[in-house]
């Protein structure tokens, strides 16, 4: 059975940690879908695809189960979101998602989708986690160690504070 799990991952934390654990008790394979693939270098979504990529492969290599990580871009209009998506993603029997709109969008088209638990969903949770940044708030027990290894790579606290900070007035 293959698994899909959809996200945008900005950035990857503790509770997706603990939805890919859950997905790997049920699924042989697991396909990770990377949405608003195209966005980038915002406050809502400030790190790339590609960045974002190698945040959720560190995790899903731990799982010892074959994987698929793949980028997808939005395409702006959800009444052939799915088509899209399949389009994009190896087969796949079952989607994970607390996702309404995901719900939504995927029992339309008749396929089944399972709805994970929330873990610690006030600290676990991608808005929180950009506001600590932001803030100058210790983010770092908030994702797995190799995930804080990439945001540090590629400067995404400094990248995060800067574009906030908007124009300045003189
Ligand atoms: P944001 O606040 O930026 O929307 P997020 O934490 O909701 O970030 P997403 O990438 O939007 O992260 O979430 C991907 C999927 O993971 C969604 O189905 C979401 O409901 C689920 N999810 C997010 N946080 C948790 C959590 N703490 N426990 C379980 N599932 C979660
Ligand atoms: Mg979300």
């Amino acid at each position: 059975m293959r698994g899909l799990y959809i996200g945008r991952f900005q950035p990857f934390h503790l509770g997706h940690q603990a939805v890919l654990e859950r997905i790997a008790l049920e699924a042989d394979e697991i396909i990770v879908g990377i949405g608003s693939a195209q966005a980038s270098h915002t406050t809502s979504n400030p790190f790339t695809a590609g960045e974002r990529l190698a945040m959720i492969s560190g995790a899903l290599r731990k799982l010892g189960k074959w994987f698929y990580i793949i980028p997808l871009p939005d395409l702006e209009r959800n009444a052939v979101w799915v088509a899209h998506v399949r389009s994009m993603l190896p087969p796949f029997d079952l989607v994970y998602s607390s996702n309404p709109l995901v719900i939504q969008l995927f029992s339309e088209a008749g396929i089944e989708v399972r709805k994970p638990p929330l873990f610690r969903r006030e600290v676990y949770s991608g808005t929180a986690i950009r506001e600590m940044m932001m803030a100058g708030d210790d983010w770092r027990a908030l994702v797995p160690p190799g995930v804080v290894s990439v945001i540090e790579e590629v400067g995404g606290v400094e990248r995060l504070r800067n574009i906030s900070q908007g124009d300045r007035p003189f």
